[in-house]
Order: C-alpha cells, then structure tokens, then sequence
C-alpha cells in the first residue's frame, strides 16, 4: 500500500494557514499555562490576547537556560504518567535540557517528518537506511519512526562503523539514506577506497542534517553518490527533526507552518529583521502537547527566502543555518559549548590558566584539539608523565561532550592571552 504523505495543510494559502497558527497559539498559550515555568514566570499570559498570529510577539521568550534552570520536569503540561519518551539535546550532559512526548507527541512527529520525506521525493517502497545514532539524539529514533510511518523498509544502522554501513547500502540495495554531511563524504571516501562506486548501489537520496554545510557540500555529495541531496533541519526542542526540510527544488527549507510559528529576529534588538535577512531563528511549537515552548530562541542564524518557492508550498522557507549566535560548537553533529570544556579543565589540578579549543577539518573529517596550559610545576620532562597526563584529559572531556579530543600539553603563559576577552575557539574549518 502507498501512504500519500502529502498533507492537505501543505497546499494551505496564507490566510488559512495563518487562521490555523492563530487558533493553535491560543490553545499553546492555555496548555503552557500548566507547566511550572510559564505559570510561576509568566503568570499573565493570557489566550484573549490572541486575536491574530502577528500577536506572538506580544508573548515572552524562552530560552535554553530556562529549560536547564526548570529541568527536569518544569515544562511539564502534563502528568508525568502521560509521557512516553523523553530525548535529551545532544552533547550537554553538564547542564542537560530534557524534552519529553506524549503518545499524540510521537504521533505527530513522526507525521512531519513522514511528509518532510515525502515531499523530498521518498515512497514508501524505498529502502531507508538511518546513519544517525540513536539514543537520546532525536535524529535517530525521530527520523526512524518518521521513516516507517511513511512505509519504507527502516534499517536503523545507527553512526559508525563505516565497513558495515557499506555493507548494508550494498546488500539491501538502499534507495534512501539520513547522513550527516561531513560523514557522508567521508564514507564516500572510503567507499572508493574499497574499489567500489556508485553503481554498485541503488542510491538515489541522501537527508542530510545536524550540522552546518555549505552548498558545495551538498554538491559534493551529490556528486560523490551520483544522488540528490536534501537539507534537514530540526531541534530536540521543537520535537527533533522535521522542522525544516527542502523539497525537490532544493531552494531553502520549508518550515511547517503549521506546526511551528516561525520568526526571524535581530538577535541583539529581538526586532524581526526585513525578509532576507540574517538574524536568528525563534520558533514557537504549535501541536506539541506535552511542553510546548512558546517563542524559543533556537540561536540559530538564517534568512527567509522571500518568494513563493515553485512547488506550490506556501509554508515559509529559510535558508541553510549560517552559525550561531551564542558560542555553540557542532562538530559532528554533536552540539558542545566551550563552558563544558572549561568545567572540566579547571577541575584538574596540573591544569593552569589558559586553554584554546581548536576545531580542525581533513579529509572531511572534523577534529578537535585542546591546548591546555599545564602549572610550572606539573610541566615536567618525563614524557611518559605528559602523555599520562594527555590522556587523563582527554579521557575526562569525552566523558562531559562525548566526543575524544586531542589533547596538546602547553607550558604556562603560552597561549596568547588577548586583553579583555579570552579567545576560547580557533574554528579552522572552511565551512563556516
Ligand atoms: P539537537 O537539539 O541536539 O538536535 O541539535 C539541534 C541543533 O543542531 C540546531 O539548533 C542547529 O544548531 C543544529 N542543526 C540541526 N540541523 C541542522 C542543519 N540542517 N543545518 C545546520 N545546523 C543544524
Ligand atoms: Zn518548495
């Protein structure tokens, strides 16, 4: 059987579509008025003052640090009883935020990201292979039920190990594929490198996400694979992936209006920058029951496209991520801020002063390095001392950002120490 992932809600107009948001918010703003946050924070939220969408911005902000400040459960709309899973936002293990589902939360979810495929080109009757990891990533389960529910053959293949992904693209004849970018070409290298080539596979899509890329990075891939490859973008908060997701013309991502109010604001100012601007990216959650967020600053920058994109969608399209506006590193599609590392670092005692994080790229794989000044004392020249010391480090911080840096031992006084303002990270790849 095909299921027809293209959803009524997609041909909306405008107007409809704004009518929906309007009586949608009002119904956010009354459920939100359930959780600890929202009724201790902001207690005179009320749904009168909804009359139209444009009235979002009548409403407050909320941040990551109030999802970390009210964590576990503050955002809670809902008894505890009601929820069926809960993801976590990657690589924050010191300071997590936690995002929880109820069963009509997983349900709806897995709907966006169904017609997110689906207007991608995918049908049921591709083979789908998941390259993300599970766990408490949303790009693993999130992409995977989404995947089912649209009736594909799921493979859950899950990150790494090159040689057996090749195994199971080749074997099972893999039509469609869900890669962060940079391992994408990375896998490609190692395909070649077996002596194989594009077609000895059925390859014909790749959804490629998590992390920022360039559009030569995408044409790369599509050369690589001989495939089209389709932008993907999502955050645990606003369910996982499925937020944002390129159709066939592959001219900015189409952010589900129905589900999600987006705006585009100075990130400095919170004033809406004029369409095609750069500024950061506010989304507010329209049909998530279990704590939806109301005007969350995703601190992502991007610009919407003005123009109605030629495949007939109205809901508004943004363009790909251009960074940050915090300090959020991704390397590897896991998110780390250099505040993890610090509170690690300054929780060794050789550990001085100064340290630099340097984020590298070769041959398409990202790397970091940590140059650690080490205390007079502690810099001694029994080498094996160092390298023990190396590795203590090294093995510290994987245990805080799940990733293994490369640890480089500095004297005291060695990094440059600019006044005013440490430099925290040297980010030397070209992407950005
Ligand atoms: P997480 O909450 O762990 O799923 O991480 C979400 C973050 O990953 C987003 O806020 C973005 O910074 C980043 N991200 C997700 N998808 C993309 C994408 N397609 N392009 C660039 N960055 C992305
Ligand atoms: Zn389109």
């Amino acid at each position: 059987m095909c299921i027809d992932y293209l959803h009524e809600e997609e041909l909306w107009d405008r107007e409809k579509l704004s009518a929906l948001q309007a009586d949608r918010l009002r119904q956010v703003v009354e459920t939100a008025k359930n959780s600890r946050f929202y009724s201790e924070k902001f207690s005179n939220l009320d749904a009168r003052d909804i009359r139209n969408v444009e009235d979002v911005r009548r409403l407050p902000f909320t941040s990551k640090d109030d999802l970390r400040e009210y964590y576990p459960d503050g955002f809670l709309c809902r008894p505890l009883e009601e929820m069926v899973r809960m993801h976590a936002s990657s690589g924050t293990t010191g300071s997590p935020t936690a995002i929880f589902y109820t069963r009509s939360d997983l349900n709806t979810w897995a709907d966006l990201v169904a017609r997110c495929m689906y207007m991608a080109g995918m049908r049921s009757w591709d083979v789908f292979q998941n390259l993300s990891g599970y766990g408490l990533f949303t790009g693993g389960l999130g992409i995977h039920y989404g995947a089912e529910r649209l009736g594909a053959l799921t493979i859950p293949a899950g990150a790494g190990n090159s040689k057996r992904q090749i195994k199971l693209l080749k074997d099972f004849q893999v039509s469609v594929m869900h890669i962060i970018p940079s391992y994408a070409l990375h896998l490609s290298n190692v395909i070649r490198s077996s002596g194989l080539n594009s077609e000895d596979f059925n390859l014909r899509i790749a959804l490629i996400g998590a992390e920022p890329h360039t559009e030569e990075i995408r044409q790369r891939i599509q050369e690589q694979y001989n495939i089209s490859a389709y932008n993907s973008y999502g955050l645990s908060e606003m369910n996982g992936p499925g937020v944002g997701f390129e159709c066939r013309e592959q001219k900015g991502m189409h952010i589900w209006e129905d589900a999600y109010i987006l705006e585009v604001l100075d990130p400095q100012t919170l004033v809406p920058v004029p369409e095609g601007e750069l500024g950061e990216l506010v989304l507010t959650s329209l049909t998530r029951e279990a704590m939806p967020l109301i005007r969350y600053r995703t601190k992502d920058l991007t610009r919407i496209i003005p123009g109605k994109c030629e495949c007939g969608r109205e809901h508004t399209r943004i363009d790909r991520i251009q960074g940050r506006s915090d300090d959020m590193i991704i390397l590897k599609g896991v998110n780390i801020y250099p505040l993890q590392v610090e509170k690690v670092l300054m929780g060794i005692p050789e550990v001085g002063q100064n340290y630099l994080i340097v984020l590298e790229r070769q041959d398409y794989i990202d790397s970091m390095r940590v140059r650690v000044e080490i205390k007079d004392e502690y810099f001694v020249e029994d080498m094996r001392v160092l390298r023990g010391l190396e590795q203590k480090i090294a093995h510290s911080l994987k245990e805080e950002i799940l990733i293994t840096p490369q640890v480089e031992l500095v004297e005291h006084n060695s990094i440059p120490n600019n006044q005013g303002k440490a430099e925290r990270v040297m980010d030397n790849r070209l992407c950005r």
